[in-house]
């Protein structure tokens, strides 16, 4: 039997995420309704699918899945957003999280914890958060007891926590090429993890041996991603001043030293980032007046972390940045895409 998923957080990424894993266990055209109920889902059946149970506290956010699985005509039978956190756990075997700060994650598990008819046995949280918070929730999932009703994928009596950021950003999750970057305590938990991952990425790395790991290795990569965009932004800048359009050094860079992610797949000025196939603008957030990607305070939250963690500010390049990408927000606004930091800091200037 197909373990039954739930998923909370249903923002920016976790949205796309979510549709991924509608259509690998769901798959098979136009179905019904999405359900919207304030008891268990049940399975559904189906032909052995696997259920799926959502929750998310914006309304926001409810009405756009509603409106993603009727866009994209999946078969939502097995799907049913659920009307509280409790609801999840009481009918999930595995639950996703995909929540913007640690705060909200600690309040998220706690809410979850609470609860004496706990289900899941495996929590995967996919959030960017520092170790040391992935740590603090993890020792009280361990301490929560499972529900004996619980059919525990890790034939444990207590629940497991594995942290699993991810890397890719909107355009990965809605491809369902992300990288997930896995920390777990045990290789138990780290395999029980991966399939379910995997419906949603192209590769899932498991780094260190405990949990927190994932969320080291997600930080030190946003590091390089906050400086390598204020880089490209300010080289951008520079050769608009000596006379070279922004596509046209895109272009010297992307065949140069100076590739990078953010200048070949998420380039901060707008008209240059093309799709590789159809030539036509790519939807990046620099095409789309740096509305929807990854938003200012995400990053900032990203940064601030590192140096927090670093302890000693033994990160200059990480303490620049982070002055950038505030700068950036106190003008733009915090929702913006943090490529925006070209046109704010750097006086933009696409094609
Ligand atoms: P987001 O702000 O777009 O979405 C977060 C969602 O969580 C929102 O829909 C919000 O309503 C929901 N939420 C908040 N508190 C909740 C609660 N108590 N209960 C239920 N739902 C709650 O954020 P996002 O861009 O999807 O990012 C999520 C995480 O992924 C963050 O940790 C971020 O750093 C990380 N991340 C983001 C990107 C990106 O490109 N956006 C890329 C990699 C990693």
């Amino acid at each position: 039997k197909k373990p039954h998923i739930g998923f909370v957080g249903l923002g920016a990424m976790g949205l796309p995420m979510l549709v991924n894993i509608l259509k690998h266990h769901n798959a098979g055209g136009a179905g019904g309704q999405v359900q919207s109920t304030s008891s268990g889902g049940g399975n559904a059946g189906g032909g052995g699918n696997a259920h799926v149970t959502a929750f998310d506290s914006s309304d926001v956010a409810q009405k756009k899945v509603h409106a993603t699985c009727q866009g994209l005509g999946l078969d939502v039978r097995n799907f049913t957003f659920a009307s509280s956190l409790n609801q999840v756990v009481r009918t999930s075997d595995v639950v996703i999280t995909m929540l913007p700060s640690p705060e909200s994650c600690k309040a998220v598990y706690d809410e979850m914890l609470n609860n004496e008819d706990v289900k899941t046995s495996l929590f995967i949280d996919c959030s960017t958060n520092d170790p040391n918070t992935a740590r603090q929730i993890a020792d009280k999932v361990n301490q929560a007891k499972l529900a004996p009703t619980s059919n525990a994928i890790l034939e444990a009596s207590n629940p497991v926590y594995v942290d699993a950021p991810v890397s890719g950003g909107v355009t990965a999750a809605a491809a369902g090429t992300l990288t997930f970057m896995l920390g777990a305590d045990s290789e138990i938990a780290a395999k029980a993890a991966k399939p379910v991952l995997s419906t949603m990425g192209s590769r899932v790395i498991t780094v260190g041996n405990t949990v927190g790991a994932g969320c080291a290795a997600k930080l030190c990569n946003n590091l390089v991603l906050a400086v390598s965009m204020a880089g490209v932004s300010e080289a951008l800048a520079l050769g608009e001043r000596l006379g070279l359009r922004a596509d046209e050094l895109s272009d010297v860079i992307n065949a140069s030293s100076g590739r990078c992610w953010s200048s070949d797949t998420y380039n901060p000025a707008p008209g240059v980032q093309r799709d590789a196939n159809s030539g036509e603008l790519a939807g990046v957030p620099s095409n789309l007046a740096y509305d929807g990607g990854f938003a200012l305070r995400l990053m900032l939250k990203d940064i601030r972390l590192a140096n927090e963690v670093a302890e000693d500010g033994s990160l200059p390049m990480a303490h620049v940045a982070e002055k950038l990408y505030e700068h950036t927000a106190s003008i733009v606004g915090e929702n913006k895409d943090f490529s925006s930091v070209f046109d704010v800091v750097y006086g933009g200037a696409g094609v």
